[in-house]
């Protein structure tokens, strides 16, 4: 007999931050939103583990649709049955299969692209990405209609970027009639006001303009919201910002699509050549890509690690395999520097950030730890307010540890624990 209305399961996700994957069902067919990997992976962990032990990969799939290019989204995509249709916005198939690189990896599957505000339709079900905010670089919400019901996915959203208008655009004219709201809730139990960009970007310059020596900031070479922050701060402060090759190369690429960002080339940018870097980009199996490496060296403004000892007015990326590469050509820290660190201080807890904090605390150099950084994610409030607005017969918490002491601020909760079926009548 099938089911009369369509039936959703949340693999994973419902009791906790990323590692999403949720799968709509509806008249043989199978429609999967996001394929993550737990953000608490352990690197040595069989990779099977990561699979759901719900989620059917024998039978087949319509689509597989990616919100946004984090792998707590997407990392299981290696891991699928290659055949299975991926779906995608330009912006996050670029990014995706940049990581993939990095880590000697390569996107199965038939690759297809979306664009937001464009329906598309596979099998029984019609989606409709709308480009949202979000601290990763084209993160889409989706909406999808099917068996005369429909479901609204948030991804993960905010509304303190610089995208943010997206949010207050759907929150004014929300889509109608939406039966299920999976809504994702990371900032539960983690309340406090929520700084945007452009306050986090002040506050930058302010440091940039008042530390005596090199500013290092650790961020992601993919938060191009902080990237465009930063590169502001710079100008504002009078500075150069330095940029590895890699960073350079993310900001090339979403640049060939149209975008205006900061990039190779433009007064102010400064790129660095390092040895670890020449290795990654020279490696066939990895970036495969020398070419850029030459451009990079050849662009006006280029130098070697070593050319950081003497330019003290500079703000540099500094990720854990640039800083070997640095110390390797003998730069020295000094307590003129500051370092900074610009990311969830979940990361900080890692090793290979741990070491880098050493290095900067023996130098008696200034350290950062979390004063600037701004969440990727909805506040509280946010999260009620676009909870109120979207008005689903059904809430359904994704993607936070703390939605149990957090449910009775929102209307409508649908509780589901992760593998559990639901049919949507
Ligand atoms: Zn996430
Ligand atoms: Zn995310």
């Amino acid at each position: 007999m099938t089911a009369a209305g369509p039936i959703l399961t949340v693999h994973r996700s419902t009791h906790q931050i990323g590692g999403n994957c949720i799968e709509l069902a509806f008249d043989g067919h199978r429609l999967l939103l996001d394929a993550g990997e737990p953000l608490d992976t352990d690197e040595s962990s069989p990779s099977e583990r990561l699979i759901p032990s719900t989620l059917d990969t024998a039978g087949d799939i319509d689509a597989l649709i990616i919100s946004h290019p984090h792998q707590d989204h997407w990392g299981l995509v290696t891991q699928l049955p290659p055949h299975w249709p991926v779906w995608r916005g330009q912006g996050a198939g670029i990014l995706m299969d940049m990581t993939a690189r990095v880590r000697r990896q390569r996107i199965p599957g038939p690759l297809h692209t979306f664009r937001s505000g464009v329906p598309f339709t596979v099998g029984p079900f019609t989606i409709t990405p709308y480009l949202t905010d979000h601290s990763a670089f084209d993160a889409h919400m989706l909406l999808v209609d099917c068996g005369g019901k429909r479901l609204l996915y948030s991804g993960d959203f905010r509304r303190t970027g610089r995208k943010r208008v997206l949010v207050d655009r759907m929150m004014a004219k929300p889509p109608k009639n939406v039966d299920v709201l999976l809504i994702e809730g990371t900032t539960l139990g983690r309340e406090g006001t929520v700084r945007t960009e452009e306050e986090l970007q002040s506050e930058l310059e302010t440091l940039f303009k008042t530390t005596e020596g090199r500013v290092f900031v650790s961020w992601s070479a993919q938060n191009i919201d902080r990237t465009v922050s930063l590169y502001k701060a710079c100008k504002g402060a009078r500075r150069a910002f330095v940029l590895d090759v890699y960073t350079l190369d993310v900001l090339e690429r979403l640049s060939a699509l149209g975008y205006r960002l900061p990039r190779l080339g433009l007064p102010g940018v400064r790129p660095v050549v390092t040895s670890g870097m020449i290795r990654l980009y020279g490696d066939p199996a990895r970036m495969d890509c020398p070419s850029f490496v030459e451009r990079c060296a050849t662009t006006n403004g280029a130098l070697g690690a070593a050319g950081l000892e003497k330019l003290r007015k500079s703000v540099v990326m500094l990720r854990p395999s640039l800083l070997r590469d640095f110390l390797a050509k003998g730069i020295v820290f000094d307590k003129h520097d500051a370092w900074v660190f610009s990311m969830w201080k979940g990361y900080l807890d890692k090793p290979d950030y741990q070491e880098v904090r050493k290095v900067f605390e023996a130098a008696g150099a200034t350290v950062h730890e979390e004063k600037y950084h701004t969440s990727g994610h909805a506040s509280g409030a946010d999260l009620e307010e676009f909870a109120r607005r979207m008005s689903p017969r059904y809430l359904v918490p994704v993607h936070g540890e703390a939605w149990d002491q957090h449910l009775g601020r929102f209307g409508n909760v649908l509780r589901l624990n992760d593998g559990e079926a639901f049919e949507i009548v």
